[in-house]
């Protein structure tokens, strides 16, 4: 394993630190996650999709060079929502399992941020435990017919398709019943309500489902098989570098803040110390994350591996947040000013407590790695 990056590799990272320098650099610290301009800003210049086969319209380059768009973006808050999980989890699924016309209807989508993607997984009986889904899916002359309930929906409300888990077969063991649909969200017989988050966010929603109606060419894969792409796609969720790289801003602002304070200052004396584990910290997860790429490259498979580093890069999360927040004090639960550094801290601190349950929980990626990567039984 070796972890230099090319000369090539390390012109890309300069070239987006340029771009986001003269992008961003105006923007307001607080600012929508989910920009549909700067989504097509990126498209324009063949950002989208660098690591995909040219014949499908890629950029042709690698896992690694992927991840080094990810990190910068991500590590630099740039607002990516709009494309990032249709190009992070829906397009390799159809590159890997979409039939010819779903390729061409989708990629050029993806490609072009034309199209922006909600993942419909969780119900309320239905998280860790996905194969449980109950979301019913009956085929009905060329459509399935769809109703169920999701939740925790993301972006539900904003994105224009959704991914969805469905049950085609409640007769047959539950890993063996499942099949995935795409679906426009504005199909007749949806509806999305909205939770709002501790955080004061509207980030996910509730997206009922009544007599959907869905051409069944819509169906990725086999009827009944999806489980098996449902595996894989959620390793593609986990195998990212966005977890560790998430907060990496605030991290960076938050060793500013200390450095700005009198060298007497209580709080500059006691956050050395936690500071400086935090940095040790940083520099593991980008590494784990790198691994996890880097097999990619070499044509392996990530399975635990993607499960220690989300683990580890969402709990950095939070140990992140909750010293930043220790470090501003009771400005950090006061701060009201959007632009001020207490605010930004307080805002990460309350959306950091999620960062372990979104994309499966920290007890679950902890069991991947005991069963899958030690080979320690199921408890
Ligand atoms: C910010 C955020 C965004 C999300 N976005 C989406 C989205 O876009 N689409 C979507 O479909 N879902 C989304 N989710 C839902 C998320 O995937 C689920 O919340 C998660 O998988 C956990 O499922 P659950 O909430 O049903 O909890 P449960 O599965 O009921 O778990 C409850 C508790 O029991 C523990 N537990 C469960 N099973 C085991 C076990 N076998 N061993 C040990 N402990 C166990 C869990 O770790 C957890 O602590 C999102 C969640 C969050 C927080």
């Amino acid at each position: 394993m070796d972890f230099q990056f090319t000369a090539e590799q390390t012109a890309l990272r300069h070239e987006v630190r340029r771009f986001l320098d003269e992008e961003l650099g105006d923007q307001p610290a607080e600012r929508d996650s989910f920009s549909p301009e700067f989504s097509k800003k990126l498209a324009k210049r063949g950002w989208i999709g660098i690591g995909w086969p040219r014949e499908y319209g890629g950029g042709g380059m690698g896992p690694v060079e992927q991840m080094i768009f990810r990190e910068e973006f991500v590590g630099a808050d740039a607002p990516v929502g709009y494309h990032l999980t249709a190009e992070r989890q829906v397009a390799p699924s159809l590159l890997l399992h979409g039939s010819d016309e779903q390729r061409a209807e989708y990629i050029p989508q993806i490609l072009n941020a034309d199209i922006s993607f909600a993942l419909g997984l969780s119900e309320p009986g239905s998280g860790s435990d996905l194969a449980s889904v109950a979301t019913r899916a009956v085929r009905d002359g060329d459509d399935y017919v769809v109703n169920g309930q999701k939740i925790w929906t993301s972006l539900a409300q904003r994105a224009d398709a959704i991914w969805l888990v469905t049950r085609t077969n409640p007769d047959a063991p539950k890993h063996k019943g499942i099949s995935i649909l795409l679906l426009d969200l504005k199909s007749p017989g949806i509806e999305v309500r909205p939770l709002i988050n501790m955080a004061d966010g509207h980030g996910f929603n509730e997206v009922f489902f009544t007599d959907v109606r869905v051409p069944a060419r819509n169906r990725v894969g086999e009827e009944d098989r999806g489980w098996y792409l449902l595996v894989e796609h959620l390793d593609f969720e986990r195998s990212g570098i966005e977890r560790i790289v998430g907060t990496r801003k605030l991290f960076d602002e938050t060793v500013a803040y200390v450095q700005s304070l009198p060298a007497n200052h209580v709080a500059r004396r006691r956050a050395r110390l936690a500071l400086a584990q935090l940095a040790i910290e940083l520099d593991l997860g980008r590494l784990l994350a790198y691994r996890v790429a880097w097999m990619q490259s070499q044509g392996l498979v990530p399975n635990y591996e993607a499960s220690i580093s989300k683990m580890f890069g969402t709990e950095w999360q939070q140990r992140m947040s909750r010293t930043a927040l220790a470090i501003v004090g009771l400005d950090g639960a006061a701060a009201r000013d959007s632009s001020s550094f207490a605010r930004r801290v307080q805002r990460q601190y309350l959306s950091s407590v999620s960062a372990t349950i979104g994309g499966g929980t920290s007890e679950i990626q902890r069991n991947i790695i005991a069963t899958r990567g030690l080979g320690l039984p199921r408890s």
